[in-house]
């Protein structure tokens, strides 16, 4: 398709084009310094004590519930609406995933209250998602976490720099993990982080990542160390350098490409108030989001599948952040899940659109999207009628 609007669009120059060329004119691939000095940037940037890259936010996500002990037997209770890594990290441990509903229609973010009714005697661990990069209400979810002695997971894929109360998306929780792919606000391609400011998890994590192996390639090529030991079962979940080297100019955009996201979507608020049959999350929300996605919600006089084609006949991409992921058919017969669980959930689950945004956007875009929505939004109610 030829978009006049995409989904997404990545700000990329002459920067990453030189240090990726730097690495490879260094001759060292796999991980190196390189990663050590983006993996120190991003955990002074976030204020946390541990950061590791990996391989992408999927396998941070397992390394942080296996690090933390999760096993066949034990619960997690997490969110159904997002992306379906969250929950299938979870699997991989052996624990059993428990999906608690959203807030409301505001508040597309897991809701404490329903947390607290998924506890049982074998819940071991909660994580959430900040979702579109609006932080969860994490003082309520830290308090259950505490009450209920259970080990905390942010999955932070969408809010790289978001705060609330002051408190960085990733650094609240025992573990937080990030993904780098190619749509989100820090992009490698393929890679992601975890960050804990627990000396114990990231000594399991460190492990983990690769292969339980007490020393690293890039240490015995340096005459640290000459051979190693195996203390784990370990996976390869390593980062490379040519990742590593295009996260460090990466990161050094984020908190401008932020801020361009967030004056975004306060554009994209101003133009699309008072459309008839669109509500806008997050309209109150207490901290400061990464702003990664900009969501809307159709009313259920509206077909969302006239106004998406409606929107592509337009020439704007849109998305749906998410199908809930209870309803997929491998956990529908694995668990036995459907359709009643959630109800917000899957409200935003039918009635959900995602508009283009990306920091190189221009504020002329914003307003072509929105009156390509108005004009969807016509012919998406005619189609109802
Ligand atoms: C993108 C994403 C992931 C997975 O990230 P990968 O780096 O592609 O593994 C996990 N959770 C959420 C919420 C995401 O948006």
């Amino acid at each position: 398709m030829n978009w006049k609007v995409a989904l997404s669009d990545i700000d990329m120059d002459d920067a990453e084009l030189a240090a990726v060329v730097g690495v490879l004119k260094s001759r060292w691939l796999s991980m190196g310094q390189v990663t050590q000095e983006f993996e120190r940037q991003f955990a002074d940037y976030l204020g946390v004590k541990h950061a590791f890259a990996v391989a992408n936010c999927t396998s941070a996500l397992h390394l942080a519930y296996a690090a933390l002990g999760l096993g066949p037997g034990d619960e997690v209770v997490l969110p159904s609406l997002s992306f379906v890594a969250t929950a299938n990290a979870a699997l991989y441990t052996g624990a059993r995933p428990v999906f608690a509903d959203v807030t409301s229609l505001d508040d597309l973010n897991i809701c404490p209250d329903d947390v607290e009714r998924r506890i049982t005697s074998r819940t071991r661990a909660i994580a959430v998602m900040h979702y579109g990069g609006h932080l969860c209400a994490m003082d309520r979810i830290v308090d259950l976490a505490q009450r209920y002695d259970l080990a905390l997971v942010e999955d932070a894929a969408h809010a790289p720099g978001a705060t609330i109360h002051g408190q960085k998306a990733g650094t609240i929780g025992d573990v937080g993990c990030f993904s780098f792919f190619s749509n989100k606000n820090l992009v490698t391609g393929e890679g992601g982080m975890i960050v804990t400011n627990r000396d114990d998890v990231a000594d399991r994590i460190k492990l983990m990542r690769s292969h339980g192996m007490t020393t690293l390639t890039w240490e015995r090529h340096g005459g640290h160390a000459h051979s190693y030991d195996v203390v784990a079962v370990g996976y390869n979940y390593r980062i490379d350098e040519i990742r590593s080297a295009l996260g460090l100019v990466q990161l050094g955009k984020l908190e401008r490409n932020n801020e361009r996201r967030r004056g975004l979507a306060d554009l994209y608020r101003e133009k699309l108030t008072g459309f008839p049959g669109v509500h806008i999350p997050f309209g109150d929300h207490a901290g400061t989001s990464a702003c990664h996605i900009f969501p809307i919600l159709l009313d259920e006089t509206i077909s969302r599948r006239a106004f998406i084609e409606a929107m592509r006949d337009e020439g704007i991409q849109t998305s749906v952040h998410y199908p809930p992921i209870h309803l997929f058919s491998y956990y529908r017969e694995r668990f036995g899940y459907g359709e009643g669980m959630l109800p917000v959930t899957e409200a935003v689950g039918k009635r959900e659109v995602t508009l283009p945004l990306f920091p190189t956007m221009g504020p002329e875009l914003v307003e072509l999207v929105a009156r390509s929505v108005e004009i969807a939004l016509e012919r998406a109610i005619e189609v109802t009628s």
